[in-house]
């Protein structure tokens, strides 16, 4: 392909509205074009690197047993309402009405789609296992779509659905789905970090998250340096230590005045203890009532964990005047000690004594307190966020954060959706029961866009081999000069015809601009033949990563470019 036939319209200035690297490259690379927020057009070079990702995706999961189908992106609202998750998902999802007044939704994700489906089709034990795959656009009503095809609102996923007779098969699909998905961020290139993550809006009872190790990673994650663990924060549990005893005497809790002190910072100097000796009480509304949770005075609650614990189906940080009517007292001076609402507390607090704490009354707080003998505590469990320095919950090592962007995720599922929406099977004992499942997301956009974040440098993209957009750049320093010419279309031809993706620039552009383009755009592989070189006899071949520029002798340039090739395909090969 001739780069004056192509359309890569590349930009000098970093785009105002790019704040990550990735963005910024495809951006000033003409891969990318932005129609409003969250929405993209993928130009020539960015729609031939997502094929490739594509191809790769359809490879392994083929290779994993899960057959190719394509569902409706437009859904009757109403499925969604059976399962219960329109409440859930309500805000995500883009609501319309058909000419007759349906409601209609355009889908975020096809759990229900995919059910009822199966629920339809399959009848025995002997359809099953089945997994079922789409390659296709999702729609989400992101609050804060940024980072161009990282977060966008409309974007392509890969979704999965494993529907299997019992536990341990379903096991056998979750595990094959993972092995698919370590395989297919290799392949593109990728270094990702398996981690332990939420179930979230999705449900369920187990779940990975394949992680892009990334600085612009919108998941924190935390890893121990010394065993495998590793989670999303979300999640992320930590080793609680021993139980503080700051009061040896066990005094008698008392009430002191601290006027005007309400932060744990103000209320920690003032009584000149460290912030953790504080015990913080929030107040939360957990569907509608409140509940007061209690966690050490340099921790923050984690309220994904919290909502779990608390089972939870909305929760909310409540507002002022609902933390008066709950306490008592002015924001500020929530305790536990005299508190008449549920209240749970986190782990590390059992049996804490000498704490300091809100006394529920304006400009008071209690000293001595010792949270069993002076409080009635409903439960106690893991509520704080994890943070680093944090013990491993695994083994005696330390946890390490770390920035990652969630390329795909894996969820045991179990058999909620199949029971509300009737994906049962007749066993081989001739009763029904629900098929178990699994589903499996990729997006496959951000995949593409993630392999740039992962690897470029101060001139431009650098593509791994696998998704560059054309594998070989040659450049022809002037397209005046018949005899350079002749001699890169004779190497496009050895090149083509040994499969390898070739662009060739040929614009009249000082060879300066065009090096820098070439930078820019990143291709593996980059020929330059020029009148010098080949009064020399030579060309010359740039691997993009590597600093080094080497002659290869006319008569052997396609083999040596095939060579650099072949080489670079060593990185993304599987073990
Ligand atoms: P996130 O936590 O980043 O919002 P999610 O957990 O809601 O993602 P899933 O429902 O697990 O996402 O979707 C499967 C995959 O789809 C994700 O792992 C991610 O790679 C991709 N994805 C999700 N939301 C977006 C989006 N708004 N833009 C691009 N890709 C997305
Ligand atoms: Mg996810």
């Amino acid at each position: 392909m001739r780069w004056t036939k192509q359309l890569i319209p590349t930009l000098r200035e970093v785009p105002q509205e790019a704040e990550i690297p990735s963005h910024q490259l495809m951006l000033r690379a003409g891969l990318i074009r932005k129609l409003g927020g969250g929405l993209y057009t993928f130009l020539p070079l960015a729609f031939r690197a997502l094929k490739k990702v594509e191809k790769i995706v359809r490879e392994e999961m083929e290779r994993a047993g899960a057959l190719e189908i394509l569902m409706p992106a437009l859904h009757p609202r109403e499925i969604w309402e059976r399962s219960g998750r329109y409440e859930v998902l309500r805000d995500v999802m883009f609501n319309i009405k058909d000419r007759q007044d349906r409601p209609m939704v355009l889908g975020p994700t096809h759990e229900e789609i995919v059910t009822d489906l199966v629920s339809r089709e399959i009848k025995s034990y002997r359809q099953l296992p089945v997994n079922l795959y789409q390659i296709q656009t999702k729609f989400r009503d992101e609050i804060r779509p940024r980072f161009g095809l990282m977060r966008a609102k409309e974007f392509i996923m890969k979704d999965a659905y494993s529907f299997d007779v019992g536990w341990d098969e379903a096991d056998a699909s979750y595990k094959a789905m993972y092995e698919a998905y370590e395989r297919i961020f290799k392949r593109c290139g990728l270094r990702t970090k398996v981690v332990e993550a939420d179930t979230g809006a999705m449900g369920g009872n187990w779940s990975h998250e394949f992680m892009v190790l990334a600085d612009a990673g919108e998941d924190g994650i935390v890893e121990c340096d010394q065993c495998s663990y590793a989670a999303n924060l979300e999640r992320a549990e930590s080793r609680p230590g021993g139980a503080s005893d700051f009061d040896e005497a066990a005094l008698p809790c008392e009430t002191v005045p601290t006027p005007g002190r309400r932060t744990v910072q103000e209320v920690a100097a003032f009584f000149q203890s460290p912030p953790a000796r504080l015990i913080k009480t929030l107040i939360y509304m957990a569907d509608k009532k409140p509940v007061a949770v209690l966690v050490p005075g340099d921790r923050d609650v984690n309220e994904i964990k919290l909502k779990r614990a608390l089972k939870a189906r909305e929760l909310a940080l409540a507002t002022d005047e609902a933390i008066e009517q709950a306490t008592g007292a002015p924001v500020g001076f929530a305790g536990p000690v005299g508190l008449q609402i549920p209240m749970i507390a986190d782990l590390r607090l059992k049996g804490c004594k000498g704490a300091i704490a809100g006394a529920n009354q304006n400009d008071a707080h209690r000293i001595h307190v010792d949270l069993e003998r002076d409080a009635k505590v409903e439960d106690y469990a893991d509520l704080i966020l994890s943070r680093e320095g944090d013990g491993c919950p695994r083994c005696d090592g330390s946890l390490h954060e770390k920035r990652g962007i969630e390329v795909g995720h894996v969820f045991k599922l179990g058999t909620k959706y199949s029971e509300l929406l009737g994906a049962n099977y007749l066993d081989v004992d001739g009763k029904q029961k629900p098929a178990v499942m699994g589903c499996y997301g990729i997006g496959v956009t951000r995949t593409l866009q993630s392999t740039i974040e992962q690897s470029h440098d101060d001139n431009g993209i650098v593509w791994p081999i696998s998704v560059a957009p054309y594998q070989v750049e040659i450049l022809v320093l002037n397209m005046q000069h018949e005899e350079s010419v002749r001699i890169a279309e004779q190497l496009i031809k050895d090149l083509e015809a040994r499969g390898v993706d070739v662009l060739l620039d040929d614009r009249d552009e000082r060879p300066g601009v065009k090096f820098k383009d070439a930078d820019l755009l990143g291709l593996p592989v980059r020929v330059n033949i020029g009148e010098r070189g080949l009064a020399k006899g030579v060309i010359e071949i740039k691997v993009r990563k590597s600093p080094d520029l080497q002659t290869a002798p006319i008569a052997e340039a396609s083999k040596a470019v095939l060579g650099c090739v072949d080489e670079l395909w060593k990185d993304v090969a599987i073990s």
